[in-house]
């Protein structure tokens, strides 16, 4: 199964992304992981990505793309791959298109977490990232066992610095002017599948489950 999870911050994507590649026995590629993995390494590669990431913008597609043709090569990917967060733009998407066929392969499915503004802007406010595991939660609509402590690991929660109110404005402005064109990109290459990321986590999982069958 070569998949990718579209959709706006704050649709799930993390969420269904971890569900869907332990049900597809497949890695969970993140891009956005791989950025805050590296700026928590101070690494070169995460000092350049931290201030368009603190900004809500787009990291340039000259690192992202040679990032993700890396990652392409491990050899986790042989029976497929869940990317999360990329292609970010149609520039990113021409770029996988020629990636996949140097190595005579192709996509399954395009799936899009469909959310509305509204609803988007309730979650980010209140998301809690864990800064060991990366898993998220939120301080109303799925509180942790004790303020400020990760359910999954015991590490620190804090609140990502692109998650702040400023910059959430400037992240949707960004996804509507240069993600969403890659859903029309997809559609007319037939690989598009969309569901409603509103509901309950366990509903959503299985809606994306049937979309994919
Ligand atoms: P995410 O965790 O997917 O919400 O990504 C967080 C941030 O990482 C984004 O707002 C961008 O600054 C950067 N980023 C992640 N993926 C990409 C990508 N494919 N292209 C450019 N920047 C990205």
């Amino acid at each position: 199964m070569r998949l990718i999870l579209v959709g706006p911050p704050g649709a799930g994507k993390g969420t269904q992304a971890v569900f869907l590649a332990a049900h597809y026995g497949i890695p969970h590629i993140s891009t956005g992981d791989i950025f805050r993995a590296n700026i928590k390494g101070e690494t070169e590669l995460g000092k350049l990505a931290k201030s368009y990431m603190d900004a809500g913008n787009l990291v340039p597609d000259s690192v992202t793309n040679e990032m993700l043709k890396d990652r392409l090569t491990h050899s986790d990917t042989a029976p497929g791959f869940l990317l999360d967060g990329y292609p970010r733009n149609v520039g990113q998407a021409e770029f996988l298109a020629d990636v996949l066929v140097e190595k005579s392969i192709t996509l399954d499915a395009v799936l899009e977490l469909a959310i509305p503004n509204e609803e988007i802007i309730k979650r980010l406010s209140g998301r809690r990232t864990c800064r060991n595991c990366g898993a998220s939660s939120h301080v109303i609509f799925d509180k942790p066992k004790v303020d400020g402590v990760c359910d999954n690991c015991g590490g620190e929660l804090y609140q990502r610095e692109d998650d702040k109110e400023e910059v959430v404005a400037n992240r949707l402005a960004v996804y509507a002017e240069q993600t969403e064109p890659i859903i029309a990109f997809y559609r007319d290459l037939g690989l598009l599948k969309v569901i409603s990321a509103v509901g309950e986590v366990s509903e959503i999982s299985a809606n994306a489950i049937a979309a994919l069958k």
